[in-house]
């Protein structure tokens, strides 16, 4: 009888982006490889091509009809959706556009699968940019119908967002939008080739506490969707068909991760007041309504940072009262903690899938944040309506990013004091004073903190902008990663400078970029005089611990110090030195 031998062990070395190790197998999301080459082939291949369109469209018009049906048979709001997959089955099947593809097969000798996407894209680009609702949804209907051909016509059939048993995701690159697709509940971890640890599938990975790891080079080729592996987000090693060995060593590193998380967790709902009796706010940051238990049992004094973009990429199209449904929820559930939502900030790595067909040559410079919203106002109101709506359930502030001038701010007010005065108008019982907060993610910003300050109530520093903006240096762009550095004389700088500026204002400042949440730099923090640290709900413990260890006068003296070093690397060293020496346990 033939043994099957064990599969042979293989380790790729990438960069830790999310703690936790996951052991699964793989999905491989080739989707960003959607566009395909476009090969002339040989006449005698013409027929082989057509047969294997047509394959493709019968097993897409399959899936289409199963999620129809699937959708009908669910209640209320969702069966109409089936009008959806209808309009899907009528773009699918259209003939003029088939009898196009096979022309352009049959007379041009272009792969079916370049032919079909050249036919369909020029279809999108058409509609692209068009302001009329109904048009603008045949866009992304086009969008949709081409990724599952395009799906087909390489012969992958799995659905690609919905899993049977749990999963590693690997992939090219994982967009926010893509992230949001994705059956949260059974994706135990991400594995990715290209982005940095502040991407935003990174920080995903952080609030969801799953493990990630970035910059695999070569893993999309490498895998194959079944693999089995195992995924460690504190080495950031990939690793394929693990050993028993490994998997004994993993086991017992495991346990005495938990036992250290136990320890942590016990305190987690105390305050973090330092050694010498300063108290600090700790915050948590959330993207998903399914985050809010885990938020409420952080241990976190109020949500810092909602991020609004990830609702809207799960429906870009929802109503006023959709959208005050969800915030609702999300300030009911967590009474009495304030909640501060941050006003959409599309663009960046975050692209609007309505706005995905007019590309930017530099997205992070260009229609982000609250550009986006002044520049459509309507659109803006909405959300601006249903927060004012969710606010009258619970404590809300409402807070603009990419803030570059105190106009915007203006602007903003104005557009939120009209719809309060229309909201009454119409009858809608609001709550009294709703706070407005400014992130301080631009340079711009944080030079006229002092000017911004008699404007808004509070500030959050978005150190992974602050950052990328202050250092030009993509925060995205793995080729420049070493240059982004949170400890830069300059970053310690500007955080000195918006501390002084607002609080001389009475104005509190928190930060909620992924810099609050490394306990290496939290002396640094405590020493500049933040108000709150916003991290995500897995930080919160671990980073009330290192406030606790800390005095707040040494860190004021490491502070002194650390502006008079000319180099980030010194700043480091000097902050970690020291949280090693307060909190050794956290460095294990
Ligand atoms: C930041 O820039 O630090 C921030 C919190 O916002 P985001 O990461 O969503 O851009
Ligand atoms: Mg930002």
């Amino acid at each position: 009888m033939a043994v099957e031998r064990p599969k042979k062990e293989k380790i790729w070395q990438g960069l830790p982006a999310s703690t936790g190790v996951a052991l699964a197998s793989v999905h491989v999301v080739r989707d960003h490889f959607d566009e395909p080459e476009e090969e002339i082939i040989s006449p005698s291949r013409v027929d082989a091509d057509l047969a294997r369109f047509r394959a493709a469209i019968e097993r897409t018009r399959l899936e289409i009809e199963e999620l129809k049906r699937a959708i009908e048979q669910e209640e209320g709001d969702a069966a109409s959706n089936g009008e959806i997959f209808e309009t899907h089955l009528l773009i699918l099947e259209d003939a003029s556009l088939l009898n196009q593809v096979e022309r352009t097969v049959r007379n041009d000798l272009l792969c079916v699968d370049a032919a079909y996407y050249r036919l369909m894209t020029r279809h999108m680009v058409a509609l692209r940019g068009l302001t009329d609702p109904y048009l603008r949804e045949r866009f992304l209907d086009i969008k949709d119908v081409r990724k599952r051909m395009m799906r087909h016509l390489r012969g992958e059939h799995r659905t690609e967002t919905t899993f049977e048993h749990p999963v590693v995701i690997v992939a090219h690159d994982l967009t926010p939008s893509d992230t949001v697709q994705l059956d949260r509940s059974k994706v135990l971890g991400f594995a990715i080739e290209t982005g940095s640890v502040n991407s935003h599938a990174a920080i995903i990975a952080r609030s969801l506490a799953i493990p990630a790891v970035v910059r695999l080079h070569g893993i999309c080729d490498a895998l194959q969707s079944g693999d089995s592996v195992l995924l460690d987000g504190h080495e950031g090693l990939l690793i394929l068909n693990p050993t028993a060995d490994t998997l004994t060593r993993y086991r017992l590193r495991e346990e005495q991760v938990e036992r250290q998380e136990d320890i942590l967790l016990a305190r987690r709902h105390e305050p973090a007041i330092t050694t010498d009796g300063k108290e600090f706010c700790i915050g948590g940051n959330g993207e998903f309504v399914e985050e809010i238990d885990v938020i409420k049992d952080s241990g976190c004094e109020e949500v810092g940072l909602f991020r609004t973009e990830f609702l809207y990429f799960e429906d870009p199209e929802a109503s006023e009262h959709a959208l005050a449904e969800a915030y609702t929820e999300i300030v009911w559930n967590l009474a009495p903690k304030r909640v501060v939502f941050r006003t959409l900030d599309l663009g960046g790595d975050k692209v609007d899938p309505l706005l995905a067909a007019e590309p930017e040559p530099n997205p992070f410079l260009g229609w982000r944040g609250i550009r986006v919203s002044l520049g459509r106002p309507d659109f803006f109101k909405r959300q601006l309506r249903a927060l004012l709506r969710a606010a009258a359930h619970g404590k809300v502030a409402i807070m603009f990013p990419m803030v570059s001038g105190v106009e915007e701010v203006r602007d903003a007010k104005r557009l939120l004091q009209e719809c309060e005065r229309e909201l009454r108008a119409e009858g809608v019982s609001l709550a009294g004073e709703v706070e407005i907060g400014a992130m301080i993610e631009i340079p711009s910003a944080a030079m006229i903190a002092d000017l911004l300050a008699d404007e808004v109530d509070f500030f959050s520093i978005g150190t992974n902008d602050l950052i990328q903006y202050s250092l030009a240096v993509d925060r995205v762009n793995e080729r420049v990663g070493d240059l982004y550095q949170p400890t830069h004389p300059a970053l310690i700088r500007l955080i000195a400078h918006v501390m002084h500026a607002s609080h001389e204002k009475q104005v509190p400042v928190g930060i909620c970029g992924e810099m609050a949440a490394d306990v290496a730099l939290t002396p640094l923090l405590v020493g500049l005089g933040l108000d709150e640290l916003s991290v995500a709900a897995g930080q919160v413990a671990r980073v009330k611990h290192a406030v606790r260890c800390l005095s707040a006068a040494d860190c004021k003296q490491i502070v002194r110090q650390a502006r008079s070093m000319s180099t980030a690397a010194e700043i480091l060293e000097l902050s970690r030195t020291h949280a090693q020496a307060a909190y050794p346990e956290l460095f294990l």
